[in-house]
């Protein structure tokens, strides 16, 4: 008789109908027992139409029926909402002073770097001002849904992309968002989106310090934020307003700072050269009190496999330390809030009465992952 990990396993080769993604990897399956040969399995029903559970109820049978010492398979369907299915750990937004310095491209780098590292990684593309994140990965297929959600469209490399952009009825729609309707399609995208499972959800927001940032900015539980620049003489000013929006007016951790088009390496020497002038990495982290994650040339492979849709084909050292230092930033942030909430909760309690032992979180293994559950 297989066990209840084995069902699972096996549950695993399952893929979720116009989607290439499986009932694990959306985090469906709900509940499986095993008891004298019988298997009782629960899918959530989240963003599944009849049809599609009804095909998901004959395929799960087929399959688990198959694994020897199973004689019966029971099915049966969860009614919830996507946000009850979700369990996203850090929610990182990408923002920028101004448009065009390389946000998108960063955002799409720092998903990509992480999925390398084995995350699970989500983006959520709420730049209306264009296709960059669904042009770079390639992505021209629909979202597909139900009546009770919608489910992201999975890249080459498993990340899963939802995008404002692959809504339009057509790509080169403009579009005319005004506050209140960007704040709605977010916080749609946040509760009605089958995420699944996810270490680290990427939020491209719309460029500037303006409104529209500001409304995805209220819409989401926000972790941190990544600033992106280029080394240009306008960038200290306007690096400087993206870190006091953040920080001082929504109180929103910096995770830290990446310097975009920071330098030209010559193919013939090998010689780096500052295109767009001096450097201001060390300056832009100082201003920002958090760490510089990365300095990423301009590359013109980079830009051509951007354009081609293959941004995932991009295997550079330098994605591999972006996520290291992505992932140390998110670590420490943590470390640092949870000493903030030990040290209040310790003050508000008159007598601590034993503590907690060095190394042990008080509030289970769960809390010592290193992104932080933001809830539904
Ligand atoms: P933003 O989101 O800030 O408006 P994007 O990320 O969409 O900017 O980038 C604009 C364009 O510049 C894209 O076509 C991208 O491919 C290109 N680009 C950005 N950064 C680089 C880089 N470091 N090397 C080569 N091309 C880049």
């Amino acid at each position: 008789m297989p066990t209840e990990e084995q069902i699972r396993e096996s549950l695993e080769e399952i893929l979720v109908p116009g989607t290439m993604g499986s009932l694990v990897k959306f985090n469906l399956v709900r509940q499986v027992t095993v008891s004298d040969g019988k298997v009782n399995i629960s899918l959530a029903s989240a963003a599944l139409n009849p049809g599609t559970q009804d095909w998901l109820n004959d395929r799960v049978r087929d399959v688990v029926k198959r694994l020897p010492g199973v004689v019966d398979v029971e099915m049966s369907f969860e009614e919830g909402r996507c946000k009850d299915v979700n369990e996203i750990g850090s929610v990182i937004a990408v923002m920028s002073g101004k448009g065009g310095v390389g946000k998108s491209l960063v955002a799409g780098l720092a998903a990509l770097s992480l999925a390398q590292r084995g995350r699970e990684v989500g983006i959520l593309d709420a730049d209306i001002t264009g296709p960059s994140i669904p042009k770079m990965f390639g992505i021209t297929a629909r979202p597909v849904g139900g009546e009770t959600g919608i489910l992201p469209v999975l890249s080459r490399a498993g990340i899963k992309i939802m995008s404002t952009n692959l809504l339009l009825p057509r790509e080169d729609d403009a579009v005319i968002w005004r506050g209140p309707l960007i704040g709605k399609a977010i916080t749609q995208f946040w509760e009605d989106v089958l995420w699944g499972k996810l270490d680290y959800l990427i939020v491209d927001l719309p460029p500037g310090t303006a409104d529209a940032p500001l409304t995805v900015m209220q819409s989401l539980p926000l972790s941190g934020v990544i600033i992106v620049f280029t080394p240009q003489q306008l960038t200290a000013m306007v690096v400087r307003k993206a870190i006091r929006m953040a920080r001082d007016a929504m109180h929103i951790p910096i995770l830290g700072v990446v310097e975009n088009m920071s330098y030209f390496v010559l193919p013939e020497t090998g010689k780096k050269l500052d295109l767009f002038g001096k450097s201001r990495a060390d300056e832009m982290a100082e201003a920002a009190g958090a760490p510089l994650l990365a300095q990423i040339p301009l590359d013109p492979e980079l830009a051509r496999l951007c354009d081609d849709g293959d941004i995932e084909r991009y295997n550079a050292d330098l994605t591999n330390a972006l996520a290291d230092a992505l992932i140390q930033a998110v670590g420490a942030r943590r470390m640092r809030e949870e000493e903030g909430e030990e040290k209040t909760s310790l003050d508000s309690r008159q007598a601590p009465q034993g503590g907690t032992t060095a190394g042990e979180d008080p509030r289970g293994p769960d809390r010592q992952s290193e992104g932080r559950r933001a809830g539904s």
